[in-house]
């Protein structure tokens, strides 16, 4: 099993994996880097060419644009193979590739591909429902593993006779508002070969529902002296948890009643979540089933008409305004962060994840009286209030330690992260496991055991990994394979004591 990471190795953007396998080759999702454009956004789609003539397959974990904003590309390169994913991925990601589109056609680096492509591209998606498992190929199935995160989110575990593959996508093992957390009952898969996210494999998260109650009443607070609120946010799952944030704690009467105004990406999506009631957390479905009112907006939450920003802007109400992009990089949120940045009576709420180098990042670090340069090049003095609210939709460390060990690889590969902290999350797990912190572009080999381990960890994962066997039963006789079997693996589980269990039709043979 071989595989090479064309991007999203050691950086969160870009995540794009080849795998090959059982004379197969399949690639992993196919995103961009969200703050760069042109080629510099683009996985290294060049390498993959030159590795592989056909693809057998492409999985898509979920349509965050870090994961699918180049799918139509590979698509184009590969245009035989079939794409898998989820019923809401289909759907998300067709508005999220349509709206690349848009914003690619008033960049000066021209567009990297055409409506065209994404209708091409779309048509090209095979649905595989959440939970079951899906045939590939003769000894090849695929099984989706809800994994949190956004809507239609998934892990994706490979089967096939030359070994098991686990792909964890984004994963977040925590309910949120509008979905469930990862689906724990099906992880216990003991793959060969593991790939892990790990954007806060450094951090600990804040308890949530006393995150989400702060952020409701910091909101209700600048509004009720007279100011306005931007939550500049992710447009594809963190504004729809904010509206329902704020919309719950206004129905709970935590908070008065406000105007809640959203823009940008963020209302075609809410329609897509709205649409798909069946791929929502059990509790907003009970909620829908039972509410007289639209999914996200009220009364006093609603969608902001085209043009109508200058209006909003001027009109005087105090109110909280939810637009993309999450890290002020563009869209609607940067319209209104240069309309309120001004004004110590308003506010700026971040939410999530802020990349080094973005706006977002920099108006964090600001003094009140500092100027921001947003990026159309024109600075503003920023006098409002600035804060940061942590709703991240990942597993912090801990929790994704704890993933890692439900699912129980042979050894695991760490992406999806900055490089310190992937290591921080690699200290915290190479007393279990062979860990590597991957770079795009480097061929490797699932097997490939990382050279900086002492050598004493290494000699206890191999003595793990030599140990156990797997005995075929096909009605009364048991077949074990040896083909695997050096001399010393064998004399080394001669001796010694042993422990059978029955898992479906393999028996697990292990020295105590
Ligand atoms: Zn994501
Ligand atoms: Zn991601």
């Amino acid at each position: 099993m071989d595989y090479v990471f064309l991007g999203g190795a050691g950086e969160v953007g870009g995540s794009c994996m080849l795998l090959s396998v059982s004379d197969r080759h399949y690639l992993f999702d196919c995103g961009i880097r969200v703050n760069r454009t042109g080629a510099e956004s683009l996985p290294d789609l060049k390498l993959l060419k030159e590795r592989v003539p056909t693809l057998d397959g492409i999985f898509v974990s979920h349509a965050h644009a870090d994961h699918i904003g180049a799918l139509p590309l590979a698509h184009a390169a590969f245009p035989k193979a079939p794409i898998y994913a989820t019923e809401p991925t289909r759907h998300l990601g067709a508005v999220m590739l349509n709206n690349a589109v848009s914003l690619m056609e008033s960049e000066t680096d021209g567009s990297l591909f055409t409506q065209e492509a994404v209708e091409a591209t779309l048509g090209k998606m095979r649905v595989f429902s959440v939970g079951s498992w899906h045939q590939l190929a003769e000894g090849i199935r695929v099984l989706f593993i809800r994994s949190g995160h956004i809507l239609g989110a998934v892990c994706i575990y490979l089967e096939t006779p030359d070994g098991t593959f686990f792909y964890s996508g984004d994963v977040s093992s925590f309910h949120q508002k509008t979905i469930d957390g990862l689906d724990t009952s099906l992880l216990r898969v003991s793959p060969d070969f593991m790939v892990c996210e790990g954007t806060y494999g450094d951090s600990v998260h804040p308890s949530r529902s006393v995150e989400e109650m702060n952020l409701a009443k910091s909101v209700a607070e600048v509004i009720s002296d007279g100011g306005s609120v931007l939550i500049p946010s992710f447009a594809l799952g963190r504004a729809q948890e904010i509206i329902l944030i704020l919309k719950q704690a206004m129905l709970n009467k935590v908070i008065p009643k406000f105007p809640v105004v959203t823009d940008g990406l963020v209302n075609s999506i809410c329609s897509v979540y709205a649409s798909m009631p069946e791929a929502l957390g059990g509790k907003i479905q009970n909620y829908m089933k039972h509410a007289q009112q639209p999914l996200f907006f009220s009364e006093y939450i609603r969608a902001a008409r085209m043009g109508e920003q200058e209006v909003i802007l001027k009109e005087g109400v105090p109110k909280c305004i939810i637009a993309s992009s999450g890290m002020l990089m563009g869209g609607a949120s940067v319209t209104y962060a240069k309309g309120l940045c001004g004004d110590p009576k308003n506010a700026i709420f971040l939410s999530g994840y802020q990349d080094a180098e973005s706006p977002g990042r920099r108006l964090q670090e600001l003094e009140s009286g500092d100027r921001l340069v947003f990026p159309d090049g024109v600075p503003s003095e920023v006098k409002c209030r600035v804060a940061r609210f942590h709703l991240s939709a990942h597993s912090d460390q801990g929790q994704l330690v704890s993933f890692i060990k439900q699912v129980n690889p042979k050894s695991v590969a760490l992406v999806h992260g900055e490089i310190d902290t992937l290591s921080q999350l690699r200290d915290k797990l190479m007393k279990a496991f062979p860990v590597l912190c991957p770079q795009n572009g480097q061929m490797l080999s699932a097997t490939d055991n990382p050279v900086w381990l002492p050598p004493s960890t290494r000699e206890r994962i191999n003595r793990k990994i030599a140990v156990d066997f797997d005995v075929q039963i096909t009605g009364n006789k048991m077949n074990l394979d040896i083909s695997n079997l050096d001399a010393d693996r064998w004399n080394d589980f001669c001796m010694g004591d042993h422990v059978a269990t029955l898992k479906g039709e393999k028996l697990i043979i292990r020295k105590k």
